[in-house]
């Protein structure tokens, strides 16, 4: 399965120059999502099997539809970490930067239950400073964070080291 996934982010994964902003080398995984045999391999991958898990964080927009995947495949549910205004009630946010612009996420910490170990999900890290912001919120609503399992990982942005000493699962590094 891992090797299938593999050759599916090889085969269906779109490279976009210059988007959303110049200077960006956008990896667009729609095409992959739209493959009924990709998505359940990249699914499958992404949710780590030898790593123990409690619960899916899936990262808004790309990283719900992963993640949510992943979750269904594990037999595990999904915690939204969510954009800023999308969640009712009391959040946690938290703040970071990008490889363009800056960003808040949000999520409700009553979906993470105390001690619960968390696997963050989604499509590309780059810089790493969204997944770190996931991480922070985590732990803010007493979660473990198990890992950060992504599709595709840009080693040239550092987003490895941006994370600390969180086990990264990367499908495919480019
Ligand atoms: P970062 O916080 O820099 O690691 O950026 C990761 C987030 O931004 C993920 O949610 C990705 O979906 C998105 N992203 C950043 N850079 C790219 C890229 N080159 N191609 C596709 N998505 C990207």
């Amino acid at each position: 399965t891992a090797h299938r996934a593999g050759v599916a982010l090889d085969t269906l994964v779109r490279v976009q120059q210059d988007f959303p902003i110049p200077g960006v080398l956008f990896r667009d995984l729609t095409a992959v999502l739209a493959n009924a045999p990709a998505l359940a391999d990249v699914a499958d991958a992404l949710a780590w099997a030898e790593a123990d898990v409690d619960l899916i964080a899936g990262i808004e927009a790309r990283g719900f539809l992963l993640g949510a995947a992943a979750a269904v495949r594990r037999g595990l549910g999904v915690v939204a970490v969510r954009k800023p205004g999308k969640l009712p009630g009391a959040v946690l946010a938290e703040d970071y930067a990008l490889e363009y612009g800056r960003g808040r996420l949000e999520m409700h910490p009553d979906d993470v239950p105390a001690g619960a170990r968390v696997l963050i999900i989604d499509d590309v890290l780059a810089t790493g400073g969204t997944a770190a912001a996931a991480c922070r919120l985590i732990r803010r609503a007493g979660g473990i964070v198990a890992g950060i399992s992504v599709a595709v990982e840009l080693p040239a942005l550092g987003g490895r080291a941006a994370t600390g000493e969180v086990p990264l699962h990367a499908l495919r590094a480019w």
